[in-house]
C-alpha cells in the first residue's frame, strides 16, 4: 500500500516530465515545484528512483521558477496539527494532499518502513 502511495506522485512527476519533453508542456511552479524538489531530495530512502528525464525536468523547473519557489518558501503557513504559524520551509508537506505539519506534529505520525512520517492519507511528509 505504501508503495502505491509513493508511486502516485512519482508517476505524476514522470508523466509531467514526459509531457514537458514531448509536447513542450509546463514546468513545475510554486507548491508543485516545492513538492517536486522535496520529493527528489527524499529519493535516497525510496526504492523507485526518478528517471534522468524527471530529474532534469525538476532541475529545469527549479532554475526557471526559482524566484517563485523561494517566494513560496519564505511564506508563513499554519501547521494543521497544532495551529501554530511557521515559515513554510520549516514545515513538512504531504506529497499527495498538500497537508502541512510541523516537525513536532509529524513526529507523532506513523512512519513507513524507511522511517519517513506519513500523512493520514498515506502520502509521505517531506
Ligand atoms: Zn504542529
Ligand atoms: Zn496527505
Amino acid at each position: 500500500m505504501h508503495n502505491q502511495d509513493k508511486l502516485s506522485i512519482h508517476s505524476k512527476l514522470e508523466n509531467k516530465a514526459k509531457d514537458w519533453e514531448e509536447n513542450n508542456g509546463y514546468l513545475l511552479e510554486s507548491a508543485s515545484l516545492w513538492q517536486g524538489v522535496r520529493y527528489a531530495r527524499s529519493q535516497t530512502s525510496i526504492g523507485n528512483k526518478l528517471s534522468e528525464l524527471a530529474r532534469n525536468f525538476i532541475n529545469t523547473s527549479f532554475i526557471e521558477n526559482r524566484a517563485d519557489f523561494e517566494g513560496t518558501c519564505h511564506l508563513k503557513d499554519i501547521c494543521r496539527g497544532c495551529d501554530t504559524s511557521y515559515r513554510s520551509e520549516n514545515l513538512l508537506i504531504c506529497v499527495e494532499c498538500d497537508m502541512e505539519r510541523c516537525g513536532g506534529c509529524a513526529s507523532l505520525h506513523k512512519r513507513n518502513e524507511y522511517g519517513e512520517p506519513l500523512c493520514r492519507c498515506g502520502g509521505i511528509l517531506v
